[in-house]
């Protein structure tokens, strides 16, 4: 295998310092690394060296199998109490003429839009706003369900949760098993942006507390429910607050097992109060895929939303780690491209996405939201492609002659 090949050449490599050989020699081994040995990879691996390690990772687990999904997205507000820094999608409700507040109402017309397509999941996640409640987000899950049963709905943060909750004056235990009731299928991963006080306070101070944020996916955990995970990089954290945050979700990861992916989120410094930091660059972008693979060695996938990181970012971070890059979002998301991602409008076909990942030499498996194969691309052949086997010429009887060519 190609992957074991490199990671041989690698530690046999006497250029290498120690601490990166080990380290490799762990990743060969399946021997599990340590926080201080990610922050060394943060501190002192190169790219290269990174991409090795990963992608025998990512090789071990799927081979070149990389996969998407057919979803849309709700948002049901860009309206927030909340202030968070770096933010470019909420508006205050001050600022209420710049915003939308879709109604019950209108939210399932969306999911109506999508009769007779098919999509396997409909995400919802947006601001907060009073309105929006237990009794609102029940009753909605519930009414998408009665209208399609088989969609599955991915929907809310713990920053959500821990509000309605609070709200309606209930624990996240008792609250977690009102949304299953309701028809809550899974919990994607927003919300957990540096779980480190030192840094959260900073820039996400009166949402929930990132301990918060793990004891709502352990309660969702607990009923047997999954969820997914993500991290926002690439601001004013060190090295070591992302390890503490990858250890936190690997350590909760042991106890239940419920997370499927983690989802490493770019800062963006679009239109928010963190506009004059820089934003880390794209070597920057496939380091920190890369050590989340490695270090994370409990989580089945690491996605990449192809939709922040643009196309061609997303085809390199194939070969760093990443397996999933998520669907074809119909154009259905403005939290990517008002924090000034490369997609303005993402969307992509099921074709499109299939040679995106067929490019690099990979290959595109859809799946639903709990990664059972919905199609397998590899030797698939679309309608369009199909040749005809013969090209059967038109008889031209004389009678036709004369009829079409009157000067005869
Ligand atoms: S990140 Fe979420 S919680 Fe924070 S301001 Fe934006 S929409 Fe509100």
């Amino acid at each position: 295998m190609d992957a074991e090949l490199n990671l041989n050449i690698l530690i046999e490599d006497t250029l290498l310092s120690e601490d990166l050989k080990n380290i490799a020699k762990k990743v060969g081994d399946q021997v599990r690394v340590t926080f201080e040995e990610a922050v060394i990879l943060y501190e002192t691996a190169e790219l290269a060296y990174l991409g090795v390690l990963a992608n025998f990772i990512r090789e071990k687990r799927h081979g070149k199998k990389t996969f998407f999904n057919r979803n849309f997205h709700i948002e049901p507000t860009n309206l927030c109490i909340y202030d968070c820094k770096f933010c470019s999608y909420s508006r205050l409700i001050k600022e209420r003429s710049q915003g939308w507040e879709y109604t019950m109402a209108e939210m399932l017309g969306m999911v109506k839009n999508y009769d007779g397509i098919p999509v396997t999941e409909v995400h919802i996640v947006g601001g907060v706003l009073p309105q929006y409640d237990l009794k609102f987000y029940s009753e909605l899950f519930t009414a998408i369900h009665l209208h399609r049963p088989e969609l599955h709905v991915k929907a809310l943060t713990p920053v959500e949760y821990h509000y309605i909750f609070k709200k309606a004056k209930m624990d996240y235990s008792t609250g977690m098993k009102l949304m299953k009731e309701a028809g809550l299928d899974s919990i994607p991963g927003g919300g957990a942006e540096i779980f480190h006080p030192e840094i959260r306070e900073q820039i996400a101070k009166d949402k929930c507390t990132g301990d918060q944020w793990l004891q709502i996916h352990e309660e969702w955990h607990k009923l047997g429910m999954r969820s997914n995970a993500t991290m926002l990089y690439g601001h004013i954290e060190k090295y070591w607050h992302r390890v503490d945050h990858l250890d936190k979700l690997r350590k909760l990861q042991d106890k239940t097992g419920g997370f499927q992916a983690f989802i490493p989120l770019k800062f963006r410094n679009q239109d928010n109060q963190m506009s004059h930091i820089p934003e880390v660059s794209v070597i920057e972008d496939l380091r920190n895929y890369a050590i989340s693979r490695i270090f994370l060695d409990n989580f089945d996938h690491i996605k990449a939303y192809w939709a922040m990181i643009g196309r061609n970012t997303a085809q390199l971070s194939l070969n760093f780690g990443v397996d999933d890059i998520d669907g074809t979002l119909d154009d259905t998301t403005k939290i990517y491209s008002m924090a000034g991602a490369e997609e303005q409008h993402p969307a992509m076909t099921t074709r499109e996405l299939v040679e995106l990942i067929k490019q690099v030499g990979k290959q595109p498996i859809e799946r639903n939201t709990f990664y059972d194969v919905v199609t397998d691309y590899k030797d698939f052949i679309f309608v369009d492609d199909v040749k005809p086997k013969y090209y059967k010429l038109p008889v031209i009887t004389q009678s036709d002659q004369v009829e079409n060519n009157p000067v005869n």
